[in-house]
Order: structure tokens, then C-alpha cells, then sequence
């Protein structure tokens, strides 16, 4: 039995960053000058924002991203928010801009308006109507794939197993996780079948799949004995549980119960260390591609 183990992961995820630093060092070639850039923009002070912002910033200066953390008070007004995004989609030095999410601030912001204000040439979060139309109808090659989709696709890639063909479960559909999800599967050629709250035998669609992907945020909700054997599963879940033996009285858990899960599946993501790490080389793999694009389009002659 093969598990997508600490080893492999380790290994696809040193091989994302070592191909962006090679990346970014022939950018450089072209024009000692140039840079990636890229902007996080945080409305607020969550504490899980500024973790997942702080791995981000961390991980662009080992990739040489310039990377910059913008950050608006809780009190910023959606007109304010948007202000910020126009500045940032106007500077040229900028070819990927995030917007934290969720935006945390004391005033109504309509999320929809705030994300699609990105200009789509720099939504390196793949989350503009207009990225996530072009994944809907397979244009992949001219548009963002967002984070968290396309870094299960490159830990599937690394399993060996091919997605052709196969049949997919995707459990959730939401606009950062699940329905790109779909389509990325889709798209490679899978049959997919995406399940929700309302979907009414879960563990039987769960048993079709040979690829599983799960982003649901119920913590350990799907059960080993409802996995196909041999299926690749791949977990999305962070949801934190009481745990009194840990410092912080608490512990990270994915959405799958990997114990039981881990008998049946022939490949399976643990949880943490699986997606996240996964989703955050994306981040810095879109914004190089970003940068390539601009520099493309900007070349002399
Ligand atoms: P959302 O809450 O936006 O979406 C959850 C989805 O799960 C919805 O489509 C919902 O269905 C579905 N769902 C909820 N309850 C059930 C149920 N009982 N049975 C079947 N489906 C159900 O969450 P996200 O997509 O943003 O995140 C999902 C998970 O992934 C979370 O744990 C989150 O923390 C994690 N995540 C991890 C990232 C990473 O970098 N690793 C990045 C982003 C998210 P419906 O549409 O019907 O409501």
C-alpha cells in the first residue's frame, strides 16, 4: 500500500519551488531589474488571516517574489476596499493581487463586488467571475486556476494515477474549493459527480470514486469504510477540534477521518502538511505565471 506520504509530499512540494526559482532567476536574466510582485490585501486582524498571510509573505521571498502585505483597518468602507484594488490593479509592477478573505470589517462589504474588482490579468486567486467562466468552459490555458483546486491536481499528478477516465467525487461546492474543483477534474477528462448539503447518500457517492476530493469543513466527516479501495484521497479540511494534550488546547483536523480513511485509500493527503502547503506554491506558482504573461506582452518590438 502506497500512502502520499510526508516523503512525496516534501519532494513535490521542493520541486514546485525549485521550478519557480529557476523561474524568477530567468526573469531576471531577461531584465536584472525585474521582479514578481505580488500584493495580499487584508481588511481587518483575524488571527487565522494573518498566519495564512505570514506563510504566503514567506514563502514569496523564498521563491524572489516581491510580495507585499496591505492591510486596511476594520473599519474600511467597501468604497475604501475598492479604492485600494484600482491602485494596485493599475500598478505595473504588480502582477498578482490576493484579497484575504474572509474580509473582516465592522461594515456590510459585498465579498462578490470586492473579489471581481481584481483585474483579471493579476487574480492569481483564480476568483473573478471572469477566470472561474474561462474553468467552467476548459479554457485553462488562459486563466488563473485558483489555489486550492490546482494544488490537489498537482498532489493527484503526483500519485501516478491518471485522472482520464476515472471517476471523481467531489464533496462541496463552493467557489474557492469545490466547484473548481469539479471543473479542473472535468476538464482532465474524469467523470464527476459533485455532492453537497442536500445531497442525500453521501457515503454511496463517496464509494463510487476513485478519486475523492473533500472540502466540506466538518471536521473528520468522512468515514474510512466509505471509501472505494484504493481510491486517491485527497483532503482539503482544516477544522480545529478540542485537544487537551496540546498546548493550545486545540489540534488540526482535515474533513476525512484519516485513520479509518487511511486503510482503504491507496493514496491519501494528511491533514495539516496535504493542500495547504500544496495551495500556497500554487499561489506563488500563478503569480510567477503572472509575471511571465507581463513580461510577455511588454517585450520591446
Ligand atoms: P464552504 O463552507 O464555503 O463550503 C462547504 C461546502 O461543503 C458547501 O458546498 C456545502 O454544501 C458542503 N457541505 C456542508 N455540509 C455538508 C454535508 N453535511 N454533506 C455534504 N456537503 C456538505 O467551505 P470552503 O469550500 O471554503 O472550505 C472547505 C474546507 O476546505 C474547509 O475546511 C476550509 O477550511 C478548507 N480550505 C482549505 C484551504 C487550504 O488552503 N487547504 C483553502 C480553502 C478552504 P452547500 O453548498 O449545499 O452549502
Amino acid at each position: 500500500k502506497i500512502q502520499l506520504g510526508f516523503i512525496l509530499l516534501s519532494c513535490a512540494l521542493r520541486q514546485v519551488r525549485e521550478r519557480l526559482k529557476k523561474d524568477v532567476e530567468q526573469m531576471k536574466l531577461q531584465d536584472p531589474n525585474f521582479r514578481p510582485g505580488l500584493v495580499v490585501l487584508q481588511v481587518g486582524d483575524r488571527d487565522d488571516s494573518n498566519l495564512y498571510i505570514s506563510m504566503k509573505l514567506k514563502a514569496a521571498a523564498e521563491i524572489g517574489i516581491n510580495a507585499t502585505h496591505m492591510r486596511l483597518p476594520k473599519t474600511a468602507t467597501e468604497e475604501e476596499i475598492l479604492h485600494s484594488i484600482t491602485e494596485v490593479n493599475e500598478n505595473s509592477s504588480v502582477h498578482g493581487l490576493i484579497v484575504q478573505l474572509p474580509l473582516d470589517s465592522i461594515h456590510k462589504i459585498d465579498t462578490e463586488k470586492v473579489t471581481n474588482a481584481v483585474a483579471p490579468e493579476k487574480d492569481v486567486d483564480g476568483l473573478t467571475s471572469i477566470n472561474a467562466g474561462k474553468l467552467a468552459r476548459g479554457d485553462l490555458g488562459d486563466c488563473f486556476l485558483p489555489c486550492t483546486p490546482n494544488g490537489c491536481m498537482e498532489l493527484i499528478r503526483q500519485t501516478g494515477v491518471s485522472v482520464a477516465g476515472k471517476r471523481a467525487v467531489v464533496i462541496g461546492r463552493s467557489k474557492i474549493v469545490g466547484a473548481p474543483m469539479h471543473d479542473l477534474l472535468l476538464w482532465s477528462h474524469a467523470t464527476v459527480t459533485t455532492c453537497h448539503s442536500k445531497t442525500t447518500d453521501l457515503p454511496g457517492e463517496v464509494g463510487k470514486a476513485d478519486i475523492l476530493v473533500v472540502g466540506i469543513g466538518k471536521a473528520e466527516m468522512v468515514k474510512g469504510e466509505w471509501i472505494k479501495k484504493g481510491a486517491v484521497v485527497i483532503d482539503c479540511g482544516i477544522n480545529h477540534v478540542p485537544d487537551e494534550t496540546k498546548p493550545s488546547g486545540k489540534r488540526v483536523v482535515g474533513d476525512v477521518h484519516y485513520a479509518s480513511a487511511k486503510e482503504q485509500a491507496g493514496f491519501i493527503t494528511p491533514v495539516p502538511g496535504g493542500v495547504g502547503p500544496m495551495t500556497v506554491a500554487m499561489l506563488m506558482a500563478n503569480t510567477v505565471l503572472g509575471a511571465k504573461r507581463f513580461l510577455e506582452s511588454h517585450q520591446p518590438g
